[in-house]
């Protein structure tokens, strides 16, 4: 099988190999440096500022969007949320459960945000913004720079979830004044679903300080307190945090995050290469180098998904919902080569020749 959907992706070897380990007692000074050095090798590749701080949650990415929500938000916030597909919603749904005001900036699925879109909400009180900067369902991929300059200007605090994003696209949580980004393990991180990260700016860390949460579990109060000593207030997935701690070291022993960058920017590019003349189209206006989202001209593109799993071995990403019919996505994180690539473009030129694409 190859997996080229956007999470859980393929892990390495490295990764792999602590999967069949027992997993060790936690709370001793062993697994602390473990969660230091997580710490730091995040805080470096987010390139978030020398007091940032970074917590890792047991939970899925969702997980961390919601402690992430209770945490830094309150009624008295008036948040803009960027919605253009299903994990904007998932924002917006967040904002609901949780009574924060908000306004939701709807965008056409495959679309871009332009400056036109901010204009109405310059000077109108908001406090905060949200937004998936990579909308992992369509692909699209925000331009950080517009962002992060209406949000300066408008004093805004700055959430980005850029779960399917980190590791993938360039990002400079410092440079772009963000207060909290989120990623997740099952994505470009490559190891196995379980764990979020939230990596926190010193005002993001002193707004938890302040705020009262009702939870018991997401009191990011408590991870921070308890992280000043490598812990975790309760029993974390503690082999996912010693597999996310490899793949980390190895992103650092092979250059760091700029060259994790480029590798995943160069497999894009050679997939995007191969399939040109193709009966494709790119769905989306403005890409990640983390997916490619694609709409066949002549086909469905479900069964393209159906057909290339049962009878290839490969696994590309349905689309859910609407764009079920018209779109899959074609990811390129994980432990994937360009020889890998090949055997895909075959086998939809296999399809292609069979008059099935
Ligand atoms: C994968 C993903 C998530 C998290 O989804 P989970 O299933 O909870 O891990 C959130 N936002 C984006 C943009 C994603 O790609």
């Amino acid at each position: 099988m190859i997996n080229f959907t956007v999470g859980p992706v393929q892990s390495g070897e490295n990764v792999r190999e602590i999967g069949g380990m027992q997993i060790p007692y936690f709370r001793t000074p062993e697994f602390s440096g473990i969660m230091f050095e997580n710490e730091r090798l995040m805080k470096k590749f987010a390139k978030a500022g020398e007091n940032s701080r970074v917590v890792f949650i047991t939970g899925s990415g969702t997980a961390s969007m919601e402690a992430v929500i209770m945490n830094v938000f309150s009624r008295k916030d008036k948040v803009l949320v960027v919605n253009g597909g299903s994990f904007g919603k998932r924002f917006t749904s967040l904002c609901n459960i949780h009574d924060i005001p908000h306004t939701v900036i709807g965008l056409e699925e495959g679309k871009a945000l332009t400056e036109a879109e901010l204009i109405p909400y310059d000077q109108k009180g908001y406090t905060g913004f949200l937004v998936n900067v990579h909308e992992t369902s369509t692909g699209v991929h925000y331009d950080m720079d517009l962002i992060s300059n209406f949000c300066r200007r408008n004093g805004l605090f700055l959430v980005v979830d850029a779960i399917s994003s980190f590791l993938a696209d360039p990002f400079d949580m410092e440079a772009f004044n963000v207060s909290v980004m989120i990623t997740g393990s099952q994505k470009a991180l490559a190891c196995p679903p379980g764990v979020s990260a939230i990596v926190l700016s010193a005002d993001a860390v002193e707004r938890i300080n302040n705020q009262n949460v009702k939870s018991m579990y997401f009191d990011l109060k408590d991870a921070l307190k308890d992280g000043e000593r490598g812990q975790t207030p309760f029993t974390p997935a503690v082999g996912i945090l010693l597999q996310l701690n490899a793949r980390l070291r190895e992103i650092e022993d092979l250059g760091g995050v700029d060259s994790e960058v480029q590798r995943i920017s160069d497999l894009a590019e050679d997939f995007r290469s191969k399939i040109a003349g193709m009966p494709f189209e790119i769905f989306s206006e403005s890409m990640s180098n983390a997916v490619t989202p694609l709409h066949p001209l002549n086909a469905s593109a479900y069964d393209i998904f159906t057909m290339l799993k049962d009878e290839y071995g490969i696994w590309i990403c349905p689309n859910g919902g609407e764009l079920a019919q018209r779109v899959f996505r074609v990811g390129h994180i994980g432990a994937l080569t360009k020889k890998d690539n090949s055997i895909l473009v075959d086998a939809l030129k296999d399809l292609q020749r069979k008059g099935l694409v």
